[in-house]
C-alpha cells in the first residue's frame, strides 16, 4: 500500500505508531498540538525549582511488555530503572511498620507462604480473597469481586489496584484489574519488577522516538491542531488545522491518537469515555537521604507512594479529584509533612512544585469501560489509538503503546 498516514497527537500512542510505521518504510505525517510531544506522559524544565521534571511519576513493570518492546525499539530501554528482582518497599504511617513485600520470579506464588516476603499482619489464605477479580462476571465491580476491607486490602490491594486503575477500586471494573493481574502479579514476581525512567519521561520515552522519527523523515508538526475533518462517504476526505487544509489522496490513511474528550469533538457519533479521574504529583527539591529506597508505598497517608531521584523526592497521589480545589500552598505543605516524618528529613520545607492533572485518565468503571471503541471507525481510512479505546487494559502506558502498535497494523 502507498500514500501516507497522518497521525494526529504526539502522545505515546502517536508515537508509538509512527515508530512502527516507519520503521517499515511508509510515510507518516506527525501533526500535535501542542509545542512539546509526549501528552500526558512528558519531562519539562520547571523554573521555579530549576529543575527538568515529569508532569507525574509514572511507574512500568516489567510484564508492560509493549511498553518494553517500544523502549527497545527507539534505543531507550535501558533508561528504565529498577531492582534485579520484585521488591516493593512500604511503610504503614498509622503504625510506622516497614516492610518488603518480595513475590518470587515463577508464576508458582510460594511467597504468600514466607512471612519475610508478605505483608505483615497477614496469612496466605488472606491473599486468596484476590481470586475473586479473575473470576468476576462481566461487567463487575472490585467491590463486587472481593472484600475490600482488611489488613490485606488496607495494606496491597487497596493500594495497588488504586494506582493501576486511577479510580477507587471499589467502583472499578474487575475486568480492567484482572486484565492487570494476569499480566503481572499472576505472571510471577518475574513480570513485577517496578521500572522508573530515573532521568524523566522524556529522555526514556519521547526524546529518542523523535530522534528515530526525524532520522526517518518523520518528525512531527508541532503547533498543528486538528480542529475538523472533513468526511466524503465512507472515507475522511480532509483535515482541517485552521492555516492549513490537507487533502487525502485515496491510499492515504489517518490515525486520529487524541486525548477522547477531543476525539469526540472531531468524530460525529463517537463514543468514548467522558468520566475521569485526576493524580497529583508533588515535587520536592532535595536530595534524598542515604539508603532511601527508589520507591516506597505509603500507606494510611495522603501521600501515596514516595519515588527517590538524584535530585529530588517526588510523591503522586491517584483518584485525587477530592484535591483538585485545595491550595497548593496546603498540598505542599501536607505532603511534605509525611514525607519528611517517612525519610527521617527536617520539616522545613524545601523548594517544591504541585502539579494537578485533572484528566489524568478515563475512570476505570465498568460504565466507562463500555464506551471505549475499537480501533477501526466506519470511515475506512480513519483508525483511533489512545489509551481510552478498547485496549483491554487501563490507561497506561502500556495500553497507550499497544493501541499505537494495533493502528499500525491497520494502516499498513
Ligand atoms: C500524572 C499522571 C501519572 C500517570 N502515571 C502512570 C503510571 O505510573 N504508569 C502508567 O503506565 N501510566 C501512567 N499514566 C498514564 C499515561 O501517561 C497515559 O496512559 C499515556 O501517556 C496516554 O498516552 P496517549 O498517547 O494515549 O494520550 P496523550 O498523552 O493524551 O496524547 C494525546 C496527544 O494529542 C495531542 N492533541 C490533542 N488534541 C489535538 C489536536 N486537535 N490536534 C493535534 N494534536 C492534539 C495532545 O497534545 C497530546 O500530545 C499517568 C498519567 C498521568 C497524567
Amino acid at each position: 500500500m502507498t500514500g501516507t498516514t497522518h497521525i494526529v497527537g504526539a502522545g505515546l500512542a502517536g508515537l508509538s505508531c509512527a515508530v512502527r510505521l516507519t520503521e517499515e518504510g511508509r510515510g507518516v505525517a506527525l501533526h500535535e498540538a501542542a509545542r512539546m510531544a509526549g501528552g500526558r506522559c512528558r519531562s519539562y524544565y520547571d523554573s521555579s525549582l530549576d529543575l527538568a521534571i515529569d508532569n507525574g511519576n509514572h511507574l512500568l513493570l516489567s510484564g508492560n511488555a509493549a511498553a518494553l518492546d517500544y523502549a527497545r525499539r527507539i534505543g531507550s530501554v535501558d533508561e528504565l530503572a529498577g531492582p534485579k528482582e520484585c521488591v516493593f518497599d512500604f511503610l504503614d504511617t498509622r503504625d510506622g511498620a516497614r516492610w518488603r513485600l518480595r513475590p518470587n520470579a515463577s508464576r508458582l506464588p510460594w511467597w504468600i507462604f514466607a512471612g519475610d516476603r508478605r505483608v505483615p499482619g497477614t496469612t496466605p489464605k488472606d491473599y486468596l480473597g484476590a481470586l475473586g477479580i479473575l473470576v468476576a462476571k462481566k461487567g463487575a465491580t472490585i467491590g463486587e469481586a472481593m472484600k475490600c476491607s482488611g489488613l490485606l486490602y488496607e495494606r496491597l490491594w487497596g493500594p495497588v489496584l488504586l494506582s493501576a486503575l486511577n479510580t477507587e477500586p471499589r467502583d472499578s471494573s474487575a475486568a480492567l484489574a484482572a486484565a492487570v493481574l494476569r499480566e503481572t502479579l499472576a505472571a510471577g514476581g518475574a513480570a513485577c519488577r517496578p521500572l522508573v525512567a530515573r532521568r524523566g519521561l522524556g529522555t526514556a520515552f519521547i526524546e529518542p522516538a523523535l530522534a528515530t522519527l526525524a532520522a526517518r523523515g518523520a518528525a512531527p508538526r508541532f503547533g498543528a491542531r486538528l480542529k475538523k475533518i472533513e468526511f466524503g462517504g465512507d472515507r475522511i476526505a480532509a483535515l482541517d488545522f485552521g492555516d492549513e487544509k490537507i487533502a487525502l489522496a485515496e491510499g492515504d490513511r489517518v490515525v486520529l491518537a487524541v486525548p477522547p474528550w477531543t476525539a469526540q469533538e472531531l468524530v460525529p457519533g463517537l463514543v468514548a469515555p467522558d468520566d475521569f479521574r485526576g493524580i497529583v504529583n508533588a515535587h520536592f527539591k532535595i536530595a534524598p537521604p542515604p539508603g532511601q529506597p527508589p520507591l516506597i508505598g505509603m500507606i494510611g497517608s495522603l501521600s501515596e507512594w514516595l519515588f527517590a531521584f538524584d535530585d529530588r523526592l517526588s510523591v503522586t497521589i491517584s483518584g485525587a479529584d477530592r484535591l483538585m480545589d485545595e491550595s497548593r500552598e496546603s498540598l505542599a505543605e501536607r505532603i511534605w509533612a509525611e514525607v519528611a516524618a517517612a525519610a527521617g528529613l527536617p520539616a522545613a520545607l524545601p523548594p517544591w512544585q504541585i502539579v494537578k492533572e485533572k484528566r489524568a485518565t478515563f475512570a476505570a468503571t465498568p460504565a466507562q469501560q463500555q464506551r471505549r471503541p475499537g480501533a477501526t471507525t466506519r470511515w475506512r481510512n480513519l483508525f483511533l489509538a489512545g489509551d481510552w479505546t478498547a485496549t483491554g487494559l487501563p490507561a497506561t502506558i502500556e495500553g497507550a503503546i499497544r493501541s499505537g502498535y494495533r493502528a499500525a497494523e491497520l494502516a499498513t
